[in-house]
């Protein structure tokens, strides 16, 4: 080998993810892990069912249709109806993807040129930084400051040049939970009209809002035939480890991003697709009692988060709160992150990695609270020691 370095320059710099890292801390260290979001508790019982009858019964042990079989297909299409009144062709209109991840690579791969302009809300969910970089394009941050985290409108004006290609959103967003409102929507939709922008939203967070509903962008005036909707299977059914995504789009881009997807992994695994299509037909009732839950969690660890001696931005929706540490004199929340297993036998995220301005998220660190109740309790009574 010569001693060219081995890792291409577009992806220097990322490392591992800092939801790996963290992980990997929470397993050496034994500490309570509320760093990566997966819960501790899996989904329905009958969706686990359903995903062994369809290994046993012979459904997607090999290759399945690389667009996704059709029953996970009709069932996307018709979720996407039941909740939110938008109408996309099974056939044409959804592809499945490699949970939402895939479906962001994809997306990216196949809609950016290189030297393209995308905008992101900052703090970025990790993947979109990278997946900008391996498509040679460049990132634009739009910062979502603390206490709020709101997106500043007139800033995103001012950040659209002739180069911007694509608006990549989140909401509800990760790791800050902050819903877009409705009049936040429509300025946003208006603006991608006005600068004939695409715009992809990842709305894998949809069912996991406290505060409000949430809107898919897509539904939105002028916003169908130039929106990327992705979405997955992993928070909504708390089966994170079987990577069932989909984006929902016009035929044209769900074409383009198909071509991506077939050179990524050609087809996604088989028999979890039709546990899938199962779940996404439970009854209303699963969607509101998996909702209620999460909320009362989201309580009960801000609560401890604050008793502990946190300051606490409440999250409109996902499963992650947001906090800032000063209140313990401390600044540096990669630092925090790291000692805190050592200190009090907890792993958390520092949300300064999702931010390019090293400044803007210094002292802020997210917790997830999709953890069993007496996990959130011990979790919380070990975090007062810090005080
Ligand atoms: N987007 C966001 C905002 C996320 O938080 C996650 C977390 N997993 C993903 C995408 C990836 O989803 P999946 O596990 O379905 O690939
Ligand atoms: N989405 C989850 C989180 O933000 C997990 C991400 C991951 O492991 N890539 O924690």
């Amino acid at each position: 080998m010569n001693a060219r370095p081995l890792l291409n320059r577009r992806l220097d710099g990322l490392g591992t993810t800092i939801f790996a890292e963290m992980s990997a801390l929470a397993n050496a260290t034994g500490a309570i892990n509320l760093g990566q979001g997966f819960p501790d508790t899996d989904g329905p019982e009958e969706i686990r069912e359903a995903a062994v009858r369809a290994l046993r019964d012979g459904k997607g042990n090999q290759y399945p249709p690389g667009p996704g079989v059709p029953e996970l297909r009709a069932a996307i299409s018709e979720h996407q109806r039941r909740f939110h009144g938008l109408a996309f062709d099974p056939d044409t209109e959804v592809l499945v993807t490699a949970g939402a991840t895939e479906a962001i690579a994809a997306t990216m791969l196949a809609l950016l040129e290189p030297d393209d302009e995308v905008i992101a809300f900052e703090p970025f969910y990790d993947s979109y930084a990278a997946c900008i970089a391996m498509a040679g394009a460049k990132r634009v941050p739009l910062t979502l400051r603390a206490p709020s985290f709101r997106p500043d409108l007139d800033e995103l004006r001012a950040k659209i040049t002739p180069r911007t290609r694509l608006l990549l959103l989140n909401t509800p967003h990760n790791p800050t939970g902050m819903v877009l409102t409705a009049d936040e929507q429509n300025a946003i939709a208006a603006l991608a009209v006005e600068h004939d922008l695409l715009v992809v939203t990842d709305e894998v967070y949809e069912h996991l809002v406290y505060e409000g509903t949430h809107r898919p962008l897509a539904a939105l005036p002028g916003m169908r035939e130039r929106t990327v909707t992705i979405s997955s299977a992993g928070k909504t059914f708390s089966f994170t480890g079987w990577k069932v995504g989909w984006v929902t789009a016009t035929g044209p881009l769900v074409s383009a991003v198909r071509t991506a997807k077939q050179y990524l992994t050609y087809v996604s695994a088989g028999p979890f697709q039709y546990a899938i299509a199962e779940a996404l037909r439970l009854p209303d009732s699963y969607f509101e009692s998996f909702r209620a839950d999460l909320r009362r969690k989201r309580d009960l660890l801000g609560n401890g988060l604050r008793a502990a001696g946190f300051e606490v931005y409440e999250p409109q929706g996902t499963y992650f709160i947001t906090t800032d540490i000063t209140p313990f004199g401390e600044k540096d929340a990669y630092a925090f992150c790291r000692a805190l297993p050592e200190r009090c036998g907890v792993v958390a995220i520092p949300n300064s990695v999702f931010y390019d301005d090293p400044d803007a998220g210094r002292g802020q660190v997210r917790f997830t609270f999709c953890k069993r109740d007496d996990v959130l309790q011990e979790a919380a009574g070990r975090l007062r020691r810090l005080g």
